[in-house]
């Protein structure tokens, strides 16, 4: 199932992109998206569709370097 992108949130369009270029699922209901990491650990991590902070964005990438296998944007 391919996640409905919400125009006005480009930012985490790129994160969730990565995500799936990464291997990851990607599920999306109402308010959240779902990735769940394809490796042994099974790594995820929720994300917002709608974040009201600024800056939501860099704080789930910096939270995934830390926590998970994610490697960034572009891989
Ligand atoms: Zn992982």
């Amino acid at each position: 199932m391919k996640p409905l992108f919400d125009p006005s949130s480009g930012d985490l369009e790129r994160l969730i992109l990565s995500f799936e270029r990464q291997g990851w699922l990607v599920l999306r209901n109402e308010k959240y998206w779902t990735a769940r990491c394809s490796c042994e650990s099974k790594h995820w991590k929720l994300v917002q569709v709608s974040p009201r902070a600024r800056n939501y964005g860099n704080n789930v990438r910096r939270k995934l370097r830390r926590d998970t296998c994610w490697m960034g944007a572009l891989v």
